[in-house]
């Protein structure tokens, strides 16, 4: 049963005054029997615990009001200090960068999970059903994802995933029976002109032009609302989008390619409010 608005509200404002910590101790004990796997108590994810407390600098502390993001990179190149860039400088942030060795090992136990926001940079493929059942999990608990540029491409063989990121960009034409539609495309070092559309997220800044990454030909899901167009040739028109899943709130930013773009302040802008508004924070 799709949840009414006001019940999505409800529970997203409940879950925003949760401690993280609760949030991570709910998702075990009302799933401990289908979501989280056998070994989340057992050795090889203790170890993986560690790893991330000896590097995390997103741990929540008493009394932090932090929003808590991870990362998540992978199966692409990319100018790893410009990109993580857009994450630093902001009081109201704390990231970590998971690079992703085995496709989507984040998704295999969330026993320590403590991120309020997902960003997606990945370009990987492979998710089990199991860690497809976690990430949808997830979701339903009200974690944000803000999902940049590449990572409309992954996943490819997951259908859900189309219609949580509310799009696809088709690595090959797709059949017939699967809803049709050509191979989409790409073109680098393209100037054009993002316009803005009125949202809390764009609220005050101007279009820009950049230079950048455009894809042409994407898939788009009904129901997303419009965020940034462009009109260049090159690309499609609608090239970032809002749009709520399950419990989660979701944003869609084409634009992303490198260095260029992320030096660029509106830009900057643009993905840290995408983050804060994820998070239910504006
Ligand atoms: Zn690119």
């Amino acid at each position: 049963m799709k949840p009414t608005k006001s019940r999505c509200l409800s529970i997203f404002l409940a879950l925003c005054t949760l401690p993280l910590v609760d949030l991570a101790e709910m998702s075990i004990a009302s799933n401990s029997d289908s979501l989280v796997p056998a070994s989340a108590n057992g050795k090889s994810s203790s170890a993986q615990a560690d790893s991330v407390e000896q590097t995390s600098q997103s741990e929540p502390k008493e009394g932090d009001s932090k929003i808590h993001v991870a990362v998540i990179t992978g199966g692409h190149g990319f100018d790893e200090e410009s990109f993580l860039s857009l994450f630093k400088g902001h009081d109201d942030v704390a990231f970590d960068h998971l690079a992703q060795e085995d496709d989507s090992e984040v998704f295999e136990d969330i026993s320590d999970w403590q991120y309020d926001v997902i960003v997606f940079y990945h370009m990987t493929q492979k998710i089990s059903p199991q860690r497809q059942a976690i990430f949808l999990h997830l979701l339903d608990q009200g974690v944000g994802v803000v999902a940049l540029h590449h990572s409309i491409a992954a996943f490819q063989d997951w259908p859900e995933y189309e219609k949580i990121i509310g799009g696809k960009y088709l690595l090959k034409d797709r059949a017939e029976k699967e809803g049709n539609g050509k191979a989409s495309g790409f073109k680098h070092d393209v100037e054009f002109t993002i316009h803005l559309e009125d949202h809390p997220i764009t609220q005050g800044l101007k279009d820009f032009k950049v230079q950048d990454e455009t894809y042409i030909n994407c898939t788009f899901e009904p129901d997303n609302t419009p965020l940034l167009t462009t009109d260049d040739p090159t690309s499609d028109k609608l090239i970032g989008w809002t749009r709520t899943y399950r419990n989660a709130r979701i944003c869609y930013i084409q634009p992303g390619h490198g260095v260029s773009i992320f030096a660029n302040e509106t830009y900057q802008s643009i993905v840290a409010r995408a983050i804060r508004w994820c998070a239910g924070r504006m």
